[in-house]
């Protein structure tokens, strides 16, 4: 299929990037156990700037299982949701025998230093001398969340719980201990840990010593180093220590030392020579980045930059793979094919799909239908394009 482009002026460019682009600034930003994490890592982090969301399918399936979870109500899910959400209930099944309190997701306020959190679950059993409760965070996502035993955002649920005023009122000072459990039904995976008062006693303090840390002035805030989570910090771009470390490094790199072995890799030959090495390349990979971001919204601001243009890359177009045999059967009615081809096409690449189509005597016309019918079932997502700075020729 040939698709005649036509090139748009920079001019016509810079207008359509000011819609994916806009210009950085800092979101007032609110605390909360999913985020604590980073925080507890360097208390300078902030959230990047909320990126335009392309398919919200396996968001929308998380919401749907949460709430069916919540209201027992399962007339909305899907096979594959019905089977998870059952695996979850009976996990629980054991831990409510003989339950003297079960609450489906109660609310949190942020209270003195701990941020606000909804809470999935929490069941209060009698123990011998007291009580226990059990607290539940499902998770319908497939990233494999940290251990309950170090997990913050388990800190952050079990100190609500054991400071709730409500459960106080009714249990005395008798709770004992807090079992938190993630439950992660889609990739198979379980963590608890128990913890003592004393234990509770020693996260709400640090807790609180990481909530009084972000709180500093920005002159005074910690600013701490870690490559993965400055990955995910809305202040990458403008983090003086980042900024400082990464031009330390590049001096490091540059042709002025080229003695040193980490000009060139391949003489490196002590371990501590390759982790810094590798260091080196973490830091100066986001350098890089950063300074094409603002190349790119110096352009975007109207200025020349001498030798380069701005160019636009098309956002990758793939289907959720979570609807593959609705792709199948739209292709199914669409084509003859062979058992053969339809394995192929389980996991075949959107692009390499199309030529398939083409190969089975689909005309370029109905290969658009095709496109657009895929586009109004909402089974093609598209990422957003990109706009980047290129070497004029
Ligand atoms: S980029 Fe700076 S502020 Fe952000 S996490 Fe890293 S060190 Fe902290």
């Amino acid at each position: 299929m040939s698709v005649k482009k036509v090139k748009k002026s920079e001019t016509e460019l810079i207008e359509e990037a000011k819609q994916y682009c806009p210009p950085w600034k800092r979101k007032p930003f609110k605390l909360s156990g999913s985020r604590f994490k980073a925080v507890a890592i360097c208390p300078s982090w902030i959230p990047e700037d909320e990126k335009p969301d392309v398919s919200t399918v396996a968001a929308d399936k998380g919401t749907a299982f949460h709430e069916a979870l919540e209201t027992g109500d399962t007339s909305g899910l899907d096979e594959e949701q019905l089977y998870f959400a059952g695996l979850c209930k009976r996990y629980i099944e054991p831990l409510l025998i003989g339950a003297v309190y079960d609450y489906t997701e109660p609310k949190f306020e942020s209270k003195e230093f701990l941020p606000s959190g909804k809470i999935d679950k929490v069941i209060i059993s009698r123990t011998k001398t007291g009580y226990s409760a059990h607290v539940i965070d499902w998770k319908y996502g497939m990233w494999e969340v940290d251990d309950a035993e170090h997990n913050w955002q388990g800190f952050i649920y079990m100190s609500h719980v054991y400071l709730w005023e409500e459960l106080r009122t009714k249990l005395g000072s008798s709770l004992e201990e807090i079992t938190m459990h993630f439950v992660q039904p889609r990739i198979d995976s379980v963590s608890h840990h128990t913890f003592t008062s004393a234990d509770l006693e020693n996260i709400l303090s640090k807790i609180k010593t990481i909530v009084e840390a972000t709180q500093l002035p920005e002159e005074t805030r910690p600013r701490i180093i870690n490559m993965r989570n400055c990955q995910r910090c809305g202040d990458l771009y403008h983090c003086p220590k980042f900024k400082e470390k990464a031009i330390s490094l590049a001096q490091f790199y540059s042709t002025e030392h080229p003695e040193l072995p980490i000009v060139r890799p391949s003489a490196l030959t002590e371990p501590e020579q390759y982790a810094m090495a590798l260091e080196a390349k973490d830091v100066l990979e986001e350098w890089c980045k950063s300074v094409k971001h603002f190349a790119t919204q110096y352009r975007l601001g109207g200025h020349e930059i001498p030798g380069y243009e701005l160019t636009k890359r098309e956002g990758v177009k793939s289907f959720d793979e979570l609807n593959n045999e609705r792709v199948m059967d739209l292709i199914k009615s669409k084509i003859e094919l062979e058992d053969l081809d339809v394995l192929k096409i389980a996991s075949i690449p959107y692009k390499k799909l199309l030529e398939l189509l083409g190969d089975h005597g689909l005309t370029p016309n109905a290969i658009e239908i095709f496109v657009d019918e895929l586009k109004d079932q909402n089974i093609l997502k598209q990422n957003n394009p990109t706009f980047y700075l290129k070497r004029k020729k």
